[in-house]
């Protein structure tokens, strides 16, 4: 089968198309033929080395298709059934294994790619406004690069939630899609200071959590928004990483509090892992959460994919078709 692996770490140019073998299921997992495949910014954190992996490797973590197979001892789910998944390396492929307490059923309704778009993202947006920091009427919130795939999908549910929501985004077409998903106060963070203006929109004396996956260019800055006891949510490094930092800061700043959450931690129990799915299933078969799937490459332009990703190319979610 075909497959997108690194053999080296590096730019988007290590992306390898190769031909490898077919994987076996082992105990608990399935063989899955891949209709769709997801592109996450965290693919890119492990093609460069940020975060270890084995190689060769084979890059990707979320994918829907048809399982092909499934190991003796699964009862769950059966050969023609349609899944998606994530937070499982090995999705850049035509075929990938999964262990079978981590797919979810494809309801009836939604296309591959629907689902492939929508697992990773959808699930961080929710455990994000649901779970690090329930959102509550009224509150004033901030989230960072609210045109992208996650932030899309997180202003969405900040609305829902009873939020007026600030973000911020790099160009003007990108503040016509955030102000289209809800967005109350779109700030160019490249034309102006978004702490400035954020601290001059907000009716009160600073916010109370602020969704930054930025990182190193927008943390410190981040951290003057928000209010005394505020939540400082930090979930990813689109940017770079953070630096170190002196926690004793965080008293002279207020109290804050800072998290540096991750997605496998909100789906640990399958209870989660359903709940959060099927928020985000319904929403799209009701039409109230709006998915933007507009860049689709084939699988062997993966390094294509990455590169407008990091580019800020992008808007919503990318997905490869194998
Ligand atoms: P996005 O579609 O949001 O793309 C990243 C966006 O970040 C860009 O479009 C850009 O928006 C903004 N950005 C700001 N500075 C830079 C920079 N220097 N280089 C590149 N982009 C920059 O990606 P995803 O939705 O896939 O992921 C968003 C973030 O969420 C990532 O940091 C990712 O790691 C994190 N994440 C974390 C998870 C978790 O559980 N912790 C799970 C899923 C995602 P603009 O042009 O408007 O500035």
């Amino acid at each position: 089968m075909q497959a997108i692996q690194i053999l080296t770490t590096g730019s988007a140019d290590v992306l390898t198309l190769r031909d490898i073998p077919t994987p076996t299921p082992g105990p608990g997992e399935a063989l899955i033929r891949i209709e769709a495949s997801g592109v996450n910014f965290i693919d890119t954190y492990f093609r460069e080395g940020r975060y270890p992996a084995q190689l060769p490797y084979t890059l990707g973590q979320e994918a829907a298709g048809i399982i092909v197979a499934v190991a003796s001892d699964v009862s769950t789910f059966k050969a023609g059934d349609r899944v998606a998944w994530c937070g499982i390396p090995g999705t850049y492929a035509q075929l990938a294994i999964a262990s079978a307490a981590r797919l979810v059923s494809i309801p009836e309704g939604i296309s591959f790619q629907q689902a492939a778009g929508v697992l990773t993202q959808g699930i961080t947006a929710h455990y994000l406004s649901h779970s690090t920091y329930p959102i509550q009427p009224g509150d004033e919130v901030l989230i960072h690069a609210g045109a992208g795939g996650t932030g899309l999908l997180l202003i969405q549910m900040a609305k829902a939630r009873g939020a007026r929501v600030f973000t911020t985004v790099s160009t003007e077409a990108k503040a016509e899609l955030a102000r289209a998903a809800g967005a109350d106060e779109i700030i160019l963070y490249t034309r102006e200071d978004f702490a400035e203006k954020v601290k001059k929109l907000a009716s009160g004396p600073g916010l109370p959590v602020v969704y930054d996956s930025v990182g190193k260019t927008t943390f410190e800055k981040s951290l003057t928004v928000l209010r005394p006891r505020g939540l400082m949510v930090l979930f990813g490094g689109a940017s770079g990483a953070v630096p170190p930092f002196d926690l004793i800061r965080l008293s002279t700043m207020g109290s804050l509090f800072v998290t540096r959450p991750t997605m496998k931690d909100y789906i640990a129990t399958r209870a989660d892992l359903e709940s959060r799915a099927k928020y985000i299933f319904d929403g799209i078969s009701s039409d109230t959460l709006k998915l933007r799937l507009e860049y689709i490459y084939p699988l062997a332009d993966a390094a294509h994919a990455h590169r407008d990703l990091e580019s800020r190319k992008t808007t919503g979610k990318l997905l490869l078709i194998p």
